[in-house]
């Protein structure tokens, strides 16, 4: 969508990870450090008066910015330079035109979703959503006066098209958001379905924002922004941050979309802080790195459960059958698989307990995306607030546990598994048809 911002050698693009070192930093404006200082300040000293002034034209938007302008530093609610170095660097993998960070994942979705919502407004989702942003959207907003229509994740768009027409019956829907893969149960949204579903909504220039919340894939996996989606989200806490050390959020996207959030930024006060921003660009040179590792470990764990004969079903992108009617969604946008597998124990919650409270090398911890392996018990814990229908619905029962695969040797993970399934009792044999291994 956007053109090439990043450096080049001749006339070679360098690829994201090559630049995640020093894209966006001038080591001139800080005595020469290698790395980006800290820049733990509130306020920056303007040079002169008429400085002050124009910064603050641009910020508050009250003329355009000239050919050769940039927004000067004044006050870090507004910009601070680690957040800006960030936020450059950030746009490299996405291919957005600008991003912006925020305090967690939630500010960066509270505040999408508010610059774009009015009262008398529908927020058309997908389903399920992350517990935090459902919660949000069902409990809050229809207090402001905005209705939600959702529909499900893991169903061709085609499929929901009418249902969605008949239900937001000609009113304004200004945005979508998706979740995909969806949390916990790894189902698949279609990126470009819902775009085309979006416009048909739409009259005029009025057409929907389309908001995809990236967290589980991206953004070294999938890349939303290519599909026709116009703002990715993130929690940067998960795969960004990567190491369980800092809370987060991120958006990348449409240069006028992310300038509307940026004002509401400003006046919410939702942005990071410099610590965050400088933790951030830390953990971005690693990105790659982390995310390829923990692929590869999921791929082994997740052909080691669906093995297991106390093991009843393995949601994992990488075992998708080719007859699921998610395989064509996941070979047109998605690259890989990631490191998010949810399995149902053969039993019920007791069942499930059993294996977590057994585990020895995998920690039993909500969140995911870092360096070590987490798992958890959706039913119970992150998706507790969930109806029990819908939970059924969503395929999220009791025995279902959701793992994030870190960083470890996957030999170590997976006896750690095994020791951890031998401790589950009872555990009758079950003949199920075997599920093909899909590495990519
Ligand atoms: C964790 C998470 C969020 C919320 O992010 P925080 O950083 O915890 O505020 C939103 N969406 C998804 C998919 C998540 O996993």
């Amino acid at each position: 969508m956007s053109k090439y911002k990043g450096r080049k050698i001749g006339t070679k693009k360098l690829k994201p990870e090559s630049m995640m070192m020093s894209y966006g930093y001038d080591p001139t404006l800080s005595e020469g450090a290698i790395k980006c200082p800290i820049f733990q300040t509130s306020t920056f000293v303007f040079k002169t008066a008429e400085d002050g002034k124009a910064f603050f034209e641009l910020a508050l938007g009250l003329r355009e910015k000239g050919p050769t302008e940039e927004l000067g530093l004044i006050y870090s609610r507004l910009n601070n330079p680690d957040l800006e170095i960030l936020e450059d660097r950030l746009t490299l993998w996405d291919e957005g035109d600008e991003a912006a960070v925020f305090q967690s994942g939630m500010a960066a979705i509270t505040t999408s979703l508010l610059a774009f919502l009015r009262p008398g407004d529908v927020l058309l989702h997908s389903d399920p959503l992350y517990g935090g942003t459902d919660y949000l959207i069902k409990h809050y907003l229809p207090q402001f006066g905005i209705d939600v229509v959702g529909f499900p994740a893991g169903v061709p768009t085609s499929e929901v098209t009418d249902d969605v027409r008949r239900r937001v019956n000609e009113r304004r829907v200004p945005v979508v958001l998706i979740e995909t893969p969806a949390n916990p149960t790894n189902r698949l949204v279609d990126i470009a379905g819902t775009v085309a579903l979006a416009r048909s909504l739409g009259s005029g220039g009025d057409v929907p924002v389309v908001m995809v919340d990236n967290t589980f894939l991206g953004p070294l996996f999938q890349h939303p922004l290519k599909h026709g989606a116009d703002l990715v989200l993130y929690s940067a806490t998960k795969f960004l941050g990567g190491h369980s050390d800092v809370v987060a959020g991120a958006c990348i996207g449409r240069e006028d979309v992310v300038k509307r959030i940026l004002t509401l930024r400003t006046f919410m006060g939702t942005a990071a802080d410099p610590w965050t921003g400088w933790l951030l660009l830390r953990s971005l040179e690693t990105l790659k790195m982390r995310m390829t590792a923990q692929m590869k470990n999921a791929q082994y764990v997740a052909a080691f459960l669906a093995e297991h004969p106390k093991v009843r079903r393995v949601e994992y992108l990488g075992l998708l059958a080719d007859n699921d009617p998610m395989y064509p969604v996941y070979r047109k946008q998605c690259l890989a698989a990631g490191s998010l597998i949810a399995f149902e124990i053969d039993g019920g919650e007791k069942e499930a307990f059993a294996f977590l409270n057994a585990l020895q090398l995998v920690s039993l911890a909500v969140s995911l995306g870092g360096t070590e392996s987490l798992a958890e018990h959706p039913a119970s814990m992150t998706h507790a607030d969930v109806s029990p229908e819908d939970r059924v619905a969503m395929g999220i029962t009791p025995a279902l546990v959701r793992l994030s695969v870190g960083v470890e040797h996957y030999e170590d993970l997976i006896a750690d598994m095994e020791q951890a399934l031998g401790a589950v009792g009872g555990g009758r044999t079950v003949t199920r048809a075997k599920q093909k291994t899909l590495v990519r």
